[in-house]
């Protein structure tokens, strides 16, 4: 049987009709799914009882459910979000001032193994429908009120998984999320990360989505990004460049570059003027990260000196930086450090 929400609103309209039930049923229907954000049918509670039943006799629900949560000390929380197959990914919480930020998965796993990254050790299990990410938020938006008091203000797409890779789903999820008809949330307040899939950079510039775009750098020599970030043995940091020249050329928007500074790795002088060349094609601002370690993982985080010395030689060529102390480390929250521990 099909998910309720793989249905377009005509073929809802259809489906209503050719039970006898007047057309505005399906607007109801729609509302209850993709406004109000219910989780099964017997939540559609202006619907018949009698047609609640014929509707969970033609489709299914495939509802997500929060399955775990941890809080960290700086009330950062985590969460495992349990999909209909059994299958986790993982979300979080991050609060700031008057900020509440969620950062959603749109992949169970990853298949791109960045060496940094925790999540990149699961391997790639599957993509998830839009839907699925839209209910990342819905639960994520709900346990923000509970626990905070107040609404989420940001969506990061910066969880499990490349959303480039998954560029169908996560465009759809943003339409979702975005358009009037349904949540209608800003989309400047929403950003979505990529490890530098050149053609979902594409993709997204000529979909003009209107959120912004963040970009997962980390070396702008190609021989040390091959090696850190194997996704740049496809997409060359020419490739990379030239998408993002385009992607500011269709869209008018400024790029986020984040940076993850790794000792000994891509935090020298050379490293940072090598990065403000690459910026210098696309306006940016540069997110320089602090490391979190994982397990298994040799990285160490870049010294205080060299970190200011990198930063400096940013300041002199002009760039924006701004510095990010990644939250929840301590329940492995924080930036690369999502992985799900317990088995399907
Ligand atoms: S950093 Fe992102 S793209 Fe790289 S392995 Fe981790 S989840 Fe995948």
């Amino acid at each position: 049987m099909k998910d309720i929400r793989e249905a377009s609103f005509e073929e809802l309209e259809n489906f209503v009709v050719g039970c006898g039930e007047k057309k505005f049923r399906a607007k109801q229907i729609w509302d209850w799914l993709w406004k109000r954000g219910v989780a099964s049918f017997q939540d559609m509670t202006n619907i018949s009882a009698g047609f609640r039943e014929t509707l969970a006799g033609n489709f299914t629900f495939h509802a997500a459910k929060v399955a775990d949560e941890v809080v960290s000390g700086d009330k950062s929380v985590k969460f495992v979000i349990e999909l209909h197959d059994g299958k986790a990914v993982e979300g979080v919480l991050i609060p700031q001032g008057d900020r509440v930020t969620a950062c959603v998965s749109t992949q169970v796993g990853c298949p791109l193994n960045c060496a940094f990254c925790a999540t990149g050790t699961m391997g790639f299990v599957r993509n998830l429908h839009y839907s699925e990410i839209v209910d990342e938020y819905l639960l994520l938006d709900r346990r923000a009120e509970s626990i905070y008091g107040r609404k989420i203000t940001n969506i990061v797409y910066m969880g499990m998984g490349e959303p480039l890779i998954n560029v169908e789903n996560t465009v759809k999820s943003v339409e979702m999320l975005t358009s009037q008809e349904s949540f209608g949330l800003s989309p400047s307040r929403i950003t979505i990360s990529t490890a530098g899939v050149t053609n979902g950079i594409r993709t997204l510039a000529d979909k003009d989505l209107r959120c912004g775009l963040a970009i997962s750098l980390h070396s702008a020599n190609p021989v040390v990004r091959r090696e850190i970030m194997p996704v740049s043995k496809r997409n060359s940091l020419a490739d990379l460049r030239e998408a993002l020249a385009y992607y500011h050329k269709k869209t008018g928007d400024r790029i986020t570059v984040e940076y993850l500074l790794l000792s000994g790795v891509n935090d020298t002088e050379e490293d940072a003027e090598q990065l403000a060349r690459f910026c210098r094609a696309f306006p940016v601002k540069i997110n320089i990260i602090e490391y979190n370690p994982t397990e298994n993982s040799s990285f160490i985080k870049s010294s205080v000196q060299d970190r200011e010395r990198f930063i400096n030689v940013l300041k002199r060529c002009n760039m924006v930086v701004n510095v990010r102390f990644s939250k929840g480390r301590d329940i492995s929250a924080a930036c690369g450090q999502l992985v799900k521990k317990r088995k399907d």
